[in-house]
């Protein structure tokens, strides 16, 4: 068993049995044996039962946003906004399930048909981080289940009672015994290469870091498992001269507060033109002065304490090296006593080349950075190895396009603060990631061409 904490009171809030690599292998049991059935079942029972957990999701919307936010520490609302953004993923790819198309073609030196098919992968490994535990979940879960794939599903240390409370759901709106399995577990790398070692399983799609995204892939090639990676994210938040900077600072607001900044699509870097910083800076600060950081239960709170006193000490550690190099602690919020809390901050004076523009902050500060030309910024935007989102404010929409186009991201929020959508193609190029989440694409993630080639001459 291991515990759970809440991270806002620091109680134990549960215990929870601690898989091992014997429940790893007896999941791949589970999920082996049901594939067969699962995978032959029509696409229109299959959608069913999704579409009944997207209703059982939405009617339990209250309860699960509870759970979020107890063990993971977001708002209510953030967590209420996460269990509808989840439960979204399994209406879409209810939805996709039968659009079961392919491809016929003739060879063209005659002779030959060509059939092309998409088929199930196979038992599919998914593992999830903590920072969105449901919709991290659905979002694998949703394409898996419409491609006919069985999973086995290991969730974050530290929230693995959404996981249950989302797979308890799916039972009952009607997934047979063996298609979702899961194992709560505080031996990660043991539980995943059990499964990575195992021949049923043929497809890894992970969230998390990159560091750990990089080293389930050296362990998926050595049977060359398919793997989808949605890793860590640096995102940009460029203001132009001409842009709405009201517009911006309320874009700003949420591409860095949502859940505490703790988002792989957070806003990492501001980079401000030097025409409107001023302003800028002001409205933002302002802003988030007034920021309510309190326990996630409470009637106000909009912002919660980060997921453990790692997060905070990391976060500490960032900013603290930032105003050593000669960063500005320019705006920062109050927070209550008790709790893995940090208050939000603004820095400002922070050079192009700090570490805090570097790495990931995964809390709730923003540094500005002041530019004057675009090949400065482009220069500064792409000089990271990530690239999953970035978000730019520009009063020309051309100029806000054109931007957009030359920065190296998988996701590029135009006059937009948020870009995840459930049927948006999510997901990250450089060392962001391999492959998409959500959309068509998501689900060919967990499948596999075929193509029959045919001669009826
Ligand atoms: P993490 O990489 O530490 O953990 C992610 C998952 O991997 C957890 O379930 C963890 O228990 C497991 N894990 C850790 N070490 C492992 C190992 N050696 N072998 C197998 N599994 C292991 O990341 P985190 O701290 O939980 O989440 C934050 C990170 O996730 C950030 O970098 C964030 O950007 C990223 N993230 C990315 C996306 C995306 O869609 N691109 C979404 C959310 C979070």
């Amino acid at each position: 068993m291991f515990e759970v904490e809440d991270p806002a009171t620091l109680d134990t809030i549960a215990l929870v049995s601690d898989g091992g690599a014997a429940e790893a292998r007896s999941a791949v049991d589970a999920a082996a044996a049901a594939l067969a059935e699962w995978s032959a079942t029509p696409a229109r029972v299959r959608s069913e039962v999704l579409r009944r957990a997207f209703e059982l999701m939405v009617a339990d919307i209250e309860n699960l946003a509870g759970i979020i936010a107890w063990e993971n520490g977001k708002s209510l609302a953030d967590a209420r906004a996460e269990v509808t953004y989840a439960a979204e993923f399994f209406r879409w790819f209810a939805e996709e399930t039968v659009r079961t198309d392919g491809e016929y073609g003739a060879a063209p030196a005659g002779g030959a048909r060509t059939i092309v098919t998409h088929r199930p992968v196979g038992v599919a490994a998914l593992v999830t981080p903590w920072n969105f535990p449901a919709a991290m979940a659905t979002r694998k879960i949703g394409p898996a289940l419409a491609a006919g794939c069985t999973v086995v599903l290991k969730p974050a240390r530290e929230t693995p009672l959404t996981a249950l409370a989302v797979v308890r759901l799916l039972q009952e709106a009607g997934v047979p015994d063996g298609v979702v399995n899961l194992v709560p577990t505080t031996s990660s790398a043991v539980v995943v290469t059990t499964w990575l070692e195992d021949p049923r399983v043929r497809k890894i799609s992970f969230t998390g870091s990159t560091a750990v995204g990089r080293t389930l892939l050296k362990q998926a090639a050595d049977r060359v498992v398919n793997a989808s990676m949605e890793l860590g994210g640096n995102a940009p938040f460029v203001v132009t001269e001409d842009a709405d900077v009201s517009a911006a600072v309320a874009g700003a607001m949420v591409a860095k507060f949502r859940n505490g900044g703790q988002a792989c699509t957070a806003a990492n870097r501001f980079y401000v033109h030097a025409d409107v910083a001023e302003e800028f800076v002001a409205r933002f600060g302002a802003a988030v002065e007034a920021l309510r950081v309190r326990p996630p239960f409470a009637d106000d709170c909009e912002v919660g304490p980060l997921v453990g006193a790692k997060a905070v000490a990391d976060v500490r550690g960032l900013v603290a090296e930032a105003v050593a190099s000669g960063a500005r602690v320019a705006h920062q919020g109050s927070v209550p006593d008790v709790g893995h809390f940090y208050a939000p901050t603004v820095l400002t004076d922070v050079t192009p080349d700090a570490a805090i523009l570097r790495e990931e902050i995964f809390g709730p500060v923003a540094p500005v950075v002041v530019w004057r030309t675009e090949a400065d910024l482009l220069t500064w935007v792409n000089g990271t190895p990530y690239g999953l989102a970035a978000y730019v404010y520009a009063g020309d929409l051309g100029r806000g396009l054109r931007l957009g186009e030359a920065i190296e991201a998988g996701m590029v929020g135009v006059n937009r603060g948020v870009v995840s959508d459930p049927s948006a193609p999510f997901g990250g190029v450089k060392e962001s990631g391999l492959g998409r989440e959500g959309a068509r694409a998501g689900l060919r993630e967990f499948q596999e061409t075929q193509y029959l080639s045919v001669d009826w001459s």
